[in-house]
């Protein structure tokens, strides 16, 4: 059985307390591997590496290293990526075939900021007299990483490639549900010459590490992805030491169909939406908004392709659904499936948890969904989906945006105007037309409302993961000395 223990300064320990938990495989409820419960005291030692390692090492300064060090980083993942597709797999409960084609997309994570880091250039603002004015991008000092359990590699990497990239050391806490691959992924960092205390791993569970980590005085930022009210904890103990917060929350992503939309594809794009990753994806389509001309065709193909889903073992290639993550997480969408019963709601399509061993539960269509019910507004994360209708754009708008969460939303439709105008009015972060899901290391991704602040991907988050020193040079040819009462200029100090 896999032991995955703290990660500091380059070499695994056993952790202050010398307790390990459990890590289940959802498709059996088997425990797969034990993880080091790290505490206070773990996480201190390992903000100690890290602050140490920023301050005495070559890695904040030297960019020709981060360049070499995270392309041989993504040389090293591309080679190990079968291996950590099956953990992931076996850990997760999500289908191998699903989690073949998001962990081959890694490597690009660390080769795109690796390419930003050297070529990223600062700015000359103009400066008025004899100055020659410039300012020099310098990293934040040591950041914590905190990460989920649903896509425990590509979210860390998401944020571990433009932390370093950018010359920063880190403390990772990874999710206590899935551990296991973000650890191999410290052991590869070392392998590809990151040095020693700049990348540091606590496993163990939030309320006690997670908080350590997120409260602790020597961070500059915290970057977390969570559920909304961990974000909350997290963002206001940052904010009381003035460290820098992104924040990557929860989702109830809305799928726009407009009546022009192909219907087959609409559908297709719908399933995919509600369904991928057993629905336990942040942008997950939970609420489907069809026009009321269309409703019943969307519906009754909507049912058929989903009743098409191979529901079973992860490690099978044909399968397309997979276990929920854990037991609590199954008895929580279970009872969210009551709940929309109970409000009213109808069961267009499964409802039920299968019988054996393994957190199964059928994808799940509701229908005649009002827009206030508590499954329509609720992130339930598992295959549950709604399918609401509209009569008028302007109410498809404001039913669309009527709910807290604003991270992302798809709009089906053959209309390039309307498709466009619609997505410029909509409270997203992240807008797909045609499509749903798409994501780029170079594309930013970040939430509106209660679904987070700051970003991930793209330029502005390498920026994000750094700080501007100004440096202004006097050129005067002239000796200055306020003193000599002869100076009359204007001086704004
Ligand atoms: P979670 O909030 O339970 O845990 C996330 C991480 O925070 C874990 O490492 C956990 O140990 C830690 N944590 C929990 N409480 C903490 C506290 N008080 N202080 C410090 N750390 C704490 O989330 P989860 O169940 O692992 O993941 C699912 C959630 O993540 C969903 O809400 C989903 O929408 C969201 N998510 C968002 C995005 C995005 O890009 N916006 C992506 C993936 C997942």
């Amino acid at each position: 059985m896999k032991k995955v223990d703290v990660f500091i300064n380059g070499e695994f320990r056993t952790p202050f307390l010398n307790r390990y938990f459990p890590v289940i495989n959802p498709a059996t409820g088997d425990v797969i591997a034990e993880a080091a419960e790290g505490n206070e005291q773990d996480i201190e030692w390992a903000v100690e590496s890290a602050v140490k390692a920023f301050r005495e090492t070559t890695w904040a300064h030297d960019k020709e290293l981060r360049f070499r060090v995270l392309n041989q980083l993504a040389t090293l993942l591309r080679d190990n990526l079968d291996e950590l597709t099956e953990l992931e797999s076996n850990i997760t409960g999500r289908p191998i075939r699903e989690m073949k084609a998001q962990l081959a997309r890694l490597p690009e994570w660390f080769e795109f900021f690796a390419s930003v880091l050297k070529t990223h250039g600062t700015d000359s603002p103009p400066f008025s007299g004899d100055y020659i004015n410039y300012t020099q991008r310098i990293p934040l000092g040591v950041v914590g990483l905190i990460t989920p359990w649903n896509h425990p590699l590509l979210i860390l990497t998401k944020k571990l490639a433009p932390a370093l990239a950018a010359g920063n050391s880190v403390v990772i806490k990874p999710s206590e549900s899935a551990p296991v691959t973000p650890s191999i992924l410290g052991e590869l960092a070392k392998e590809a010459g990151v040095p020693n205390g700049i990348v540091n791993i606590v496993p163990g569970y939030g309320a006690v590490a997670g908080k350590a980590l997120s409260t602790n005085k020597n961070l500059a930022k915290v970057d977390v992805t969570g559920g909304t009210e961990t974000g909350r904890h997290i963002a206001a103990a940052a904010g009381f030491n003035l460290a820098k917060v992104a924040a990557e929350l929860g989702g109830k992503a809305s799928v726009l169909v407009l009546p022009d939309a192909n219907l087959e594809e609409a559908v297709n794009g719908s399933a995919f939406a509600a369904f991928i990753a057993t629905g336990q994806t942040c942008v997950q389509g939970s609420r489907i908004f069809v026009h009321e001309s269309q409703y019943d065709e969307f519906l009754e193909r909507f049912v058929e392709k989903t009743k098409g889903l191979k529901v079973g073992d992860p490690q099978k290639l044909e399968t397309d659904i997979g276990p929920v993550i854990s037991e609590k997480q199954y008895r929580r969408i279970l009872d969210y499936i009551q709940i929309g019963k109970d409000e009213g709601a109808e069961i267009a399509f499964g409802g039920k948890s299968l019988d054996g061993k393994g957190y199964y539960i059928e994808p799940t269509i509701f229908k005649n969904v009002h827009n206030k019910m508590r499954i329509a507004q609720d992130e339930i994360f598992g295959p549950v989906t709604c399918v609401l209708k509209y009569s008028t754009t302007s109410e498809l708008i404001e039913l669309a945006n009527g709910t807290d969460m604003g991270l992302a939303m798809s709009v089906w439709s053959n209309d390039i105007r309307q498709a466009h105008n619609l997505a410029g009015k909509l409270e997203a972060g992240i807008i797909w037309i045609n499509d749903h899901h798409r994501i780029d290391p170079s594309s930013p991704w970040g939430g509106f409302k209660s679904s987070g602040i700051g970003l991930e991907n793209s330029i502005k988050c390498f920026e994000d993961y750094s700080k501007i020193r100004n440096v202004i040079v006097n050129i005067q040819e002239k000796s200055f000395d306020w003193f000599d009462g002869s100076a009359q200029v204007k001086r704004y100090s």
